[in-house]
């Protein structure tokens, strides 16, 4: 059944909730409390402790459209079908109250009946000792036995640093024959099986030594990708062919006047330059603003990373922050924090990336008389000291420079950039302002007066009765 990406999850969230759940607004991307994540990368990541029992949550089922940002997979965005790094998780909740025997056939029901997935395409995996998944799978719900696949804990049991864990069951859409080979199975390389949904059995806390503690109360946590299950829905060979998002790709098309779709190499562009708009956009809706460390850090070299790729499609000016735009308008309506700070967020950008396009064509030439240099010498390492340079002179981020190199079979010595860096950190260290967590509280607030997105949580009981 065609369903758009924003009628999906008012669908998803419409269910949980006549299972009575309690729908609450999506988190800010900025943990609050929690010292151990940089940003949210998974439903459950702000409810750590609704799981761990440190916070009262505010009821006992809860269901929640997330947004994500995941930097570990910043280098498949645009090579695989199924991976971006801002997405939007659909998660349904339990703490303390349904389990294993509730969540999988309401999972199975949303999937089949509201989404109207033929059941032939479902697989599951399950963690290999979790006997009570495999069985609930192959009894209750009939799916047969060579489509449910045990796999060991790399794959199937959910973790974070510290905190609640457990096994997990995770459900695979095959797309045929058409994004893979007849033996390709669900959990390996390649896009025919993409993995929509993740069931997470949360029956312990980790603590910092690596113990797992029983929780006494085993709770529910799952995480589906909204855009995942849209490709599903709308038959399209990757996440950023979904309706609007596509929209964004065609925007980037005719500021660059190239086409999407005819060379694979300036798709891979288009995709990534998509994929980083909307990271960049709702990160600084969260008051996240670009600088040297940390979370700032990462929007940075998203913005520069988006710029760079947009010189690759000869894009020669700044574009990016009229595109965010687009973002702001299809998705201002469920989270207003993107219409609230328009202006900003576009500002932000901009200079951003002004100032990056002052010096990247400077950086650039200059890293390409290194290359040059190193190939002549047969050298792979670039030196420290000189891709410091690059970043502290160019604004390079040092991925960047490392990706850059990379795309030539070469490599930074990190080693030494991080000497350098260190002695750059020390510095900047005594400079810092521990508070300076957005831009609400930095020294450039005046740009923004008469902004507001402070969050406002459960705990201010503001979400009680908040509809998405
Ligand atoms: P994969 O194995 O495909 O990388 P994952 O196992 O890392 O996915 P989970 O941590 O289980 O993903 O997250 C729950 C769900 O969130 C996934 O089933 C998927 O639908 C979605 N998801 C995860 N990572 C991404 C991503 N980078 N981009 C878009 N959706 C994602
Ligand atoms: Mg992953
Ligand atoms: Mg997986
Ligand atoms: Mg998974």
């Amino acid at each position: 059944k065609y369903l758009g990406l924003h009628d999906i999850r008012t669908e998803f969230l419409n269910f949980f909730e006549s299972k009575n759940h309690l729908i609450l607004p999506s988190f800010s991307l900025i943990p609050k409390n929690d010292k151990s994540l940089l940003l949210i990368g998974a439903g459950m990541a702000p409810m750590k402790k609704f799981f761990t029992g440190e916070e009262i949550p505010p009821a006992k089922r809860v269901t929640t459209c997330q947004k994500c940002i995941r930097t570990g997979d910043i280098d498949n965005v645009g090579l695989t079908d199924r991976h971006a790094t801002f997405f939007e998780m659909l998660g349904n909740f339990s703490f303390g109250d349904y389990f294993k025997h509730e969540v999988i056939p309401w999972a199975w029901e949303f999937l089949t009946v509201n989404l109207e997935i033929p059941k032939e395409d479902l697989w599951v995996t399950v963690y290999k000792d979790d006997d009570e998944a495999y069985n609930i799978w192959r009894d209750v719900i009939g799916i047969p036995e060579e489509k449910i696949t045990r796999l060991g804990k790399d794959d199937n049991f959910w973790e974070l640093e510290v905190g609640p864990s457990g096994p997990c069951s995770e459900i695979y859409v095959d797309r045929g024959l058409e994004y893979g080979s007849e033996d390709e199975r669900p959990g390996g390389e390649g896009d025919r099986f993409i993995e929509v949904w993740n069931l997470v059995f949360t029956q312990f806390d980790k603590d910092e030594n690596g113990n797992y503690n029983p929780l006494s109360h085993p709770n529910i946590d799952t995480g589906m990708g909204l855009e995942r299950i849209a490709t599903v829905l709308q038959k399209t060979d990757n996440i950023f062919e979904i309706d609007a998002i596509k929209d964004i790709i065609e925007e980037i098309a005719k500021v660059s006047g190239k086409k999407y779709g005819e060379d694979k190499k300036a798709d891979i562009s288009f995709r990534v330059i998509t994929d980083h708009i909307r990271a960049m956009t709702f990160m600084i809706s969260d008051t996240i603003v670009p600088s040297n460390e940390g979370r700032g850090y990462v929007l940075r070299r998203l913005i520069r990373r988006a710029a760079r790729h947009g010189r690759k499609l000869g894009i020669k000016r700044a574009f990016l922050f009229e595109i965010a735009d687009m973002v702001i308008d299809s998705w201002g309506d469920q989270y207003k924090e993107l219409k609230e700070n328009r202006e900003s967020i576009k500002e932000i950008i901009r200079r951003e990336e002004e100032k990056f396009l002052e010096t990247i064509d400077d950086g650039l030439v200059r890293l390409n008389a290194h290359i040059k240099e190193m190939k002549t010498n047969n050298e792979r390492l670039l030196e420290g000291k000189k891709a410091f340079k690059l970043y502290d002179t160019y604004g390079f981020p040092i991925d960047l420079t490392e990706e850059i190199l990379k795309e030539e079979d070469l490599d930074v010595d990190m080693t030494g950039f991080e000497e350098e860096m260190e002695l750059q950190r020390k510095r900047a260290r005594d400079a810092r302002d521990d508070k300076n967590i957005g831009w609400a509280n930095q020294d450039n607030k005046h740009l923004f007066e008469g902004i507001s997105n402070e969050f406002l949580g459960y705990e201010k009981n503001e979400c009680k009765g908040h509809i998405i």
